[in-house]
């Protein structure tokens, strides 16, 4: 029995909500929305376009003087309202992620109270910035002030869809940003909830505003607006390299937060069971379809075939299910396109490698994008599944000699998002550390993040860096002012004459 269990209130149809109004498109385009056990639409939601982006950047440029004008207090006393929201929907939310997106519902509630967190981490990060002062003597003092950018566009991805959003709204409404979301179409249900969640707030009506549909139609028309001079993107690495051509055309501020193909280097002297709990987690939870995920495995000689076959248990008794069910460990990928894709990449392994776990649909799930977690051995450093991101339950592992080749095969994609290193001696741990091309590393620890830490990363991976005061730098101007404290004696050109 694989039937999706369908949670209470699903909408009909998903708007957009654009001024503080629920509205459908402006030329009433809709698409189908599809869950990923029965892969049959649930819903149709709003297809936006050029006039429905001009509309919700017309709101947001309406709003944005008042909104900026809260000052932070008053902002922060609205963000921690929006975390209270969030809370006080904190089942339904994890229920509308689960069945929209395929996540287990257990991790589905984890991402819905981060979100919440990062509404209050950036109350607290708002309040408690200052602004800056350089005195020169008794002459001038100089002194920068922080203006928010305007309006934000935001662009978000289908994993952790409302954690993602909530990564980018709250700081830019901290800032004093107002903003135009569009969320990723595969996954529009979760944001149908933010509506009643920031009005409930009392946010502003026009300070936030969300557009759904396609990429290549609402998507690049936020891109292409010229009132819009920010847009923060989280998503693929063409996307994103197509986003920075388009956006050039009006200089506008951009940030990536790309695709990632993460080593975990495990040497043999490691707390074995330790790496094992790390690696198992840090590829197949979130389905795999998780950023950050340490897809490629290296495992120093001596530790390697031990290390590969209790991987390949340990992957083999993961809990595949239903995506309601409690005590599933990995449901179902989001949408069947995207599922062939990981397939596809599953007959190319079988090519490539040794296949010793998974590889196909689980006996006792005959319908719905479900795939056993996946483990392949002895994968060379050119075979496409050590270089390109798969975004499913699909670890790719392989052996290193030493440390020199350790850090090779680390660096040998052109990704550079996260790295884990497994060692008892933490002096190589940091030597590894510093030598690893990524913008984020991981010692004898899994994916634990710190939120007032930098989160991004190099290479095909990203450019700049979001995370606490971080966020609030990228969705704010800084202006520098120069007072004279006394009298002033420019040089003055001609006197001499
Ligand atoms: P995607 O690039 O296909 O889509 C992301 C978003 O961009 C969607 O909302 C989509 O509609 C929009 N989009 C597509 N074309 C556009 C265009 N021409 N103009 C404007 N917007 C456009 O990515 P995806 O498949 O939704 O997400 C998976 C990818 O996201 C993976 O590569 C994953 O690694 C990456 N990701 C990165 C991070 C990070 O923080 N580095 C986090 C999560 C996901």
């Amino acid at each position: 029995m694989t039937a999706p269990h369908r949670p209470d209130g699903l909408p009909g149809t998903i708007h957009h909500w654009i001024g503080g109004d629920t509205v459908p498109s402006a030329d009433g385009r809709t698409f189908d929305v599809l869950d990923p056990v029965s892969n049959q639409p649930y819903a149709q939601a709003a297809r936006g376009g050029t006039d429905d982006i001009a509309r919700a950047v017309a709101a947001a440029r309406s709003a944005f003087t008042g909104w900026a004008a809260y000052g932070t207090r008053r902002r922060a006393q609205v963000l921690n309202r929006i975390a209270d929201a969030i809370e006080a929907r904190h089942d339904r939310l994890a229920e509308f992620e689960s069945f929209d997106s395929g996540l287990p519902i257990s991790q589905a509630r984890g991402q819905a109270r981060r979100a919440a967190e990062n509404f209050r981490f950036f109350a607290d990060v708002i309040v408690g910035l200052g602004e800056e002062a350089f005195r020169q003597g008794t002459e001038q003092i100089s002194y920068v002030v922080r203006t928010p950018v305007g309006v934000a566009g935001l662009i978000t991805p289908w994993n952790t869809p409302f954690m993602l959003e909530s990564w980018k709204l709250a700081p830019a409404l901290a800032s004093g940003c107002t903003l135009v979301l569009k969320p990723a179409e595969w996954t529009p249900l979760s944001a149908s909830l933010w509506p009643e969640i920031l009005a409930e707030a009392g946010l502003p009506a026009g300070a936030a505003n969300i557009v759904h549909g396609i990429g290549d139609e609402a998507g690049q028309a936020l891109v292409d607006h010229p009132d819009v001079p920010l847009i923060s993107f989280t998503g693929s690495t063409d996307t994103g390299r197509h986003i920075i051509r388009s956006s050039a055309r009006h200089l506008k501020t951009t940030s990536m937060e790309l695709g990632g193909k993460s080593p975990a280097v495990v040497f043999a002297d490691a707390d074995l069971e330790a790496a094992l709990d790390s690696v198992v987690f840090g590829v197949f939870s979130l389905n795999g379809e998780r950023c950050t995920a340490g897809s490629r495995v290296l495992v120093e000689r001596p530790a390697y075939e031990e290390f590969t076959v209790r991987l390949a248990e340990r992957a083999a008794g993961v809990r595949v299910g239903l995506p309601a069910d409690p005590a599933t460990e990995v449901g179902a990928l989001v949408h069947p396109e995207h599922y062939q894709r990981v397939l596809n990449y599953v007959e190319i392994g079988r090519k490539e490698a040794r296949l010793v776990a998974g590889g196909s649909r689980p006996d006792h799930l005959t319908e719905g994008n479900y795939l056993q977690p996946t483990v392949f051995a002895d994968v060379a450093r050119d075979a496409r599944i050590f270089q390109e991101e798969i975004f499913g339950p699909v670890v790719a592992v392989a052996p290193f000699d030493d440390e020199t080749e350790a850090v090779e095969l680390a660096n040998a994609t052109p990704f550079g998002l996260a790295a884990y290193i497994w060692t008892s001696d933490l002096k190589r741990g940091h030597r590894i550390a510093h030598a690893v091309e990524s913008g984020m590393v991981w010692i004898n620890s899994h994916n634990v993040r710190d939120l007032r830490t930098p989160f991004g990363g190099v290479k095909a991976s990203g450019v700049g860096r979001e995370g606490g005061a971080h966020s609030i730098d990228f969705y704010s101007d800084c202006k520098i002012v120069h007072v004279a404290l006394g009298d002033v004696h420019t040089p003055r050109f001609g006197a001499a004459r």
